[in-house]
């Protein structure tokens, strides 16, 4: 995830006034546009890390459109100004909540294995050892057949009042047009110099000269104008069945590794078998959302192959088996965190693309939360790794140990609400910040590398691991795109990047703003913490400082802390149609909130 600024002011097309769009000539040098993470008002919101991406999302809202015509629109702006997080070479899961029914609805467009994809395809066969990351990562292995686009199509097709074409074009404007580099957006380059600098598409986009470009400097994508325009003009049948498809086919299967790359690379960089059959056979699927009660809100999430639903919805239940506004900061940080590990080991242990829905189901269902809550001390820490539950048990008994299990740190999250109120939360990735390393040669976007997400060997002792690859399936996701309905009626959406730490960062800001008295934006800002079954807790430095002796003294181990976690945007609705888009205020330079009218 990363972010950087528009370097002109958006098209004579967008007149948005409230987010604030930076004049051409300021910006044409690198000056960044403000950004803007809180915004209260009326008859719409959108909230993304990318104030480019927010201002095209809030300018369709102005023109009339609908909440989803809106997040496709921002979702594609974002493929251009947050290109090593989300694109079409991608996938995501896009949660909508329609208010003329008053129904939620949700798409999977996760990226889907080759139909030949065997469970040992990240095994090398000249040692029968799993490849190292990297090396599974920046080959044509790791690449699944993308979803995105699909998702596009068919969320602006059921529900939207747009076509795909027109919401795709002030993206291609962007693309063609350009934006300032900021530091955030070099630093992604820089930390991917090395895979980059293998392709030569990639490099010749993102490495001009041999290396990343200067801050300030105007990035351009011409290749990705004219692939939006090309997909605009013939719909998408040219990506899953025609010449883009077959130009992705053709980079999966014979790597276009440069003739002489500018830095070393430590591996073999391995073809895959994706194929035009594939792309063509690839089908979204529209699963019904996770519903789970909490302190009478009804929460709703993304069900498989996304863990993230459950693994929300468990541990909220677990939560809910105390009342943490009546208990001390510092112990319902402790619930918090031992609810997390608990479900993190159920989550490794029994979610995957083909979990039976009543394993599902027995997983968020309050009497499984009883099960696994009576496990909590309130005076000392669990032992981490806990084991996972079992099951077929009636009371507190655990079953084997299963591993602990982590994934990637890319991806993009925004947050739309519209006038009518309808609302979308829509998580988007290409897995690794810059996916496979792979731009599509001419077409101007990264590949994923989110088979990479499939555990490579099991992981669960002499228990079937539930994430393991296998022909035509798609790997377990963290992404927790969530939906919040108080009465009936939206009451919060929200949602975030950051691989596994997604499900952790959507239910601090959920537990802050629920029981811990915060605002939306105080949710937002305050300091996170993820346990994610991990003999340390992952924390930022102020959550360390603030909380860390008081829970040290009740058994919990820190890990080294990490600079931050996530990079959240949520909407909150208020009475009388009162609308408070909020995005992160520090975190990854901050994001971009805007309002239609204040
Ligand atoms: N590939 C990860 C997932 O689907 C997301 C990566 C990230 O957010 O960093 O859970």
């Amino acid at each position: 995830m990363m972010r950087f600024s528009t370097a002109l002011a958006m098209t004579a097309t967008l007149t948005a006034t409230t987010v604030a769009l930076v004049p051409a000539a300021a910006s044409a040098h690198g000056g960044a546009p403000p950004r803007t993470p809180t915004a209260t008002g009326y008859g719409g919101a959108v909230s993304t890390v990318d104030p480019t991406a927010t201002a095209v999302g809030l300018d369709v809202l102005r023109r009339g459109g609908n909440a989803v015509d809106a997040a496709v629109a921002a979702a594609a702006t974002l493929g251009v100004t947050e290109p090593f997080s989300a694109g079409i070479g991608g996938g995501g899961f896009f949660v909508y909540y329609d208010a003329q029914h008053r129904r939620v609805h949700t798409i999977d467009g996760r990226e889907s294995g080759p139909a030949t994809m065997t469970e040992d395809i990240f095994i090398d066969p000249a040692d029968g050892l799993p490849y190292d990351f990297a090396e599974a990562r920046v080959s044509g292995l790791s690449v699944g057949t993308p979803g995105t686009l699909a998702t596009w199509e068919a969320a602006a097709g059921k529900w939207g009042s747009r076509s795909l074409g027109s919401l795709l074009r002030p993206a291609a404007e962007v693309a063609d047009r350009g934006f300032a580099v900021d530091a955030t957006f070099r630093q992604q380059i820089a930390d991917n110099a090395a895979p980059f600098a293998q392709f030569a598409a990639t490099s010749e986009l993102y490495l001009p000269g041999g290396a990343p470009p200067a801050v300030g400097s105007v990035q351009r994508n011409p290749d990705l104008a004219d692939t939006y325009r090309l997909i605009a003009e013939r719909g998408t049948g040219v990506f899953y069945r025609g010449p883009i498809g077959a130009d992705i086919v053709r980079t999966v299967q014979h790597p276009p590794v440069a003739d002489n790359p500018t830095a070393p690379w430590a591996y073999p960089i391995r073809p895959g078998d994706l194929r035009l059959s594939d792309l063509a056979g690839y089908r979204l699927r529209f699963p019904a959302p996770t519903k789970s009660d909490y302190r009478g809100l009804t929460v709703y999430g993304m069900s498989t192959p996304s863990s993230g639903g459950t693994a929300v919805g468990e541990a909220l239940n677990i939560l809910e088996q105390t009342d943490l506004s009546a208990v001390s900061v510092t112990q319902a940080l402790h619930q918090y965190l031992e609810a997390t590990a608990l479900s993190f080991a159920d989550r490794n242990r029994y979610v995957g693309a083909y979990t039976p829905q009543a394993t599902l189901d027995r997983l968020i269902s309050d009497r499984w939360a009883r099960q696994r809550a009576c496990q909590i001390d309130a005076d000392k820490a669990l032992v981490k790794p806990v084991p996972p539950g079992d099951l077929g048990a009636s009371g507190c008994t655990p079953a084997l140990a299963g591993q602990p299990v982590e994934e990637g740190q890319s991806t993009t999250n925004l947050t739309v609400a519209d006038k009518w109120g309808n609302v979308v939360e829509y998580t988007l990735t290409i897995e690794q910040t810059g996916g496979s390393a792979m731009v599509v040669p001419g077409r101007g976007f990264l590949l994923n590398n989110e088979l990479t997400d499939f555990n490579f060997t099991g992981t669960q002792g002499t228990a079937p691991d539930p994430n393991l690859p296998g022909p035509n399936k798609r790997p377990r996701s963290s992404m927790s795109p969530t939906i919040v309905l108080k009465d009936g009626k939206p009451f919060l959406a929200l949602g975030s990047p950051g691989g596994a730490t997604i499900i952790t960062t959507v239910l601090q800001v959920l537990v802050n703003r629920v029981d811990l008295g915060m605002t939306l934006p105080e949710a937002m800002a305050a300091p996170r913490a993820s346990q994610r079954n991990s003999p340390g807790v992952q924390a930022e430095p102020a959550f360390h400082t603030r909380y860390g002796p008081d829970l040290t003294a009740l058994g919990h181990a820190f890990a080294p802390d990490v600079p931050e976690l996530g990079a959240a945007t949520a909407i909150e609705f208020g009475r009388h149609g009162k609308l408070i888009a909020s995005a992160e205020p520090a975190r990854r330079g901050g994001g971009a909130a805007g309002v239609v009218r204040r």
